[in-house]
């Protein structure tokens, strides 16, 4: 089973190194959505999974040379999203929002990056999303993503679920060539490093303590190959708020599998250091994520009116009805060879069938039978993609 040890980071000013651990167990999960959220554990959870692109993208930054021709910092466009309770409560202040931006824009601007927003803020008050879970992104933002931009949703309190066990997470975000999406919680917005952590994900920057490369050694000898496959940033045995002190000094006696002590940046943004601690990024971990920028970033251009092109074509929509329901669902206008799929609020599939005829009026019976609580079904048809949320009462 995976599971993240808690450490208590949110608190870090606060409260000499307390470990907190807290483990939720599976009667919480029987509850949702209403969790009773007093979780510590304050990661990332941005994962290989989201990064898959990462590697060949290095190996390619490797095997050639990017011609620069820009002198000044590109303007990369944002679509911010808030949001909040369904009478707006929760929500994140815009303000706190834009001097969070301007901290990251200082700390971009070596990388020749600089942020600006995309068409005015979207706020989106739905008691449905006040605790969202990560992975559950689809249902809320295939619908609300500008394809233009990268998009940043700010929710009050986000979540991961694994094996039924519940975390607090601070954010988390996909290489923008997979998802051009980014969420991050309200909690951990305005601490001045983790936005631009996930930013640092969305451009293609692993955790200086990956090991989806192997693990790193400490005296730096494969250091293009394994870790975050960067050699300006030291082997990291993944610090945490017990292995670095206030004074943001690695106090940590790990050895690595060559017997050798670690010597890891604490300062760094892409670790898991003292969120107060990370202020910097690498020379290269700022040439990388320029460089992804200048190959994977030409669709980024502004459009404030663009709309999702995941969805299907208005002028055929598809309706999902009754909703909520308390039996069986119908879907209207399924088009032939399009895929079906009902999605927990976890984001796990549990049912999909292709559809072999159109059909007026498609049928999903197995609804009936699920326990009560929201799920998404999801309509792919080619390359398009439309989710709709619905309610089992
Ligand atoms: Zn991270």
């Amino acid at each position: 089973m995976i599971f993240y040890i808690c450490l208590d980071i949110f608190n870090n000013h606060l409260n000499p190194p307390i470990m907190i651990t807290r483990v939720f167990i599976f009667i919480t999960f029987l509850s949702f959505p209403f969790f009773v959220s007093s979780q510590t554990n304050d990661d990332c959870g941005t994962t290989i999974a989201e990064q898959s692109s990462t590697y060949d993208f290095v190996q390619k930054q490797r095997s050639q040379t990017f011609v620069k021709t820009r002198t000044a910092a590109a303007d990369v466009p944002v679509k911010i999203h808030i949001i909040g309770a369904s009478n707006g409560a929760l929500a994140i202040d815009s303000s706190d929002v834009f001097d969070e931006l301007a901290i990251v824009n200082d700390l971009y601007s070596a990388a020749n990056i600089h942020f600006v927003q995309c068409g005015l803020i979207n706020y989106i008050y739905d008691n449905d999303y006040v605790t969202f879970v990560k992975n559950a992104d689809e249902g809320l933002c295939d619908i609300n993503d500008n394809p233009t931009a990268l998009n940043i949703y700010f929710v009050p309190n986000l979540i991961k679920i694994v094996n039924g066990v519940e975390d607090d997470l601070c954010g988390y975000a996909y290489n923008f060539d997979i998802k051009n999406r980014l969420l991050m919680d309200k909690g951990c917005a305005t601490n001045g490093s983790t936005l631009a952590h996930e930013l640092g994900h969305s451009f293609s920057l692993l955790h200086t303590h990956s090991t989806s490369n192997g693990y790193e050694h400490a005296n730096g000898t494969n250091c293009s190959i394994a870790g975050d496959l960067l050699c300006d940033t030291p082997a990291d045995p993944k610090l945490s708020n017990s292995t670095v002190n206030t004074s943001c000094e690695y106090t940590g006696a790990e050895l690595d599998n060559q017997q050798n002590p670690y010597l890891p940046d604490t300062e760094n943004i892409m670790s898991y250091s003292r969120k107060s601690c990370r202020i910097h990024f690498s020379p290269k971990q700022l040439l990388q994520m320029e460089d992804f920028y200048l190959v994977e970033g030409g669709f980024l251009e502004c459009d404030p009116e663009a709309t999702p092109t995941n969805n299907l074509s208005e002028a055929d929509p598809i309706e999902v009805y009754p909703n909520p329901s308390d039996a069986t669902i119908f879907i209207k206008n399924v088009p032939s060879g399009v895929n079906l799929e009902l999605i927990d609020l976890q984001g796990k599939r549990i049912w999909e069938t292709q559809v072999e005829d159109a059909t007026s009026i498609f049928e999903i019976a197995l609804f009936q039978n699920l326990a009560r609580g929201i799920y998404f079904v999801k309509i792919k048809n080619g390359n398009s993609i439309s989710t709709q949320k619905v309610v089992r009462m």
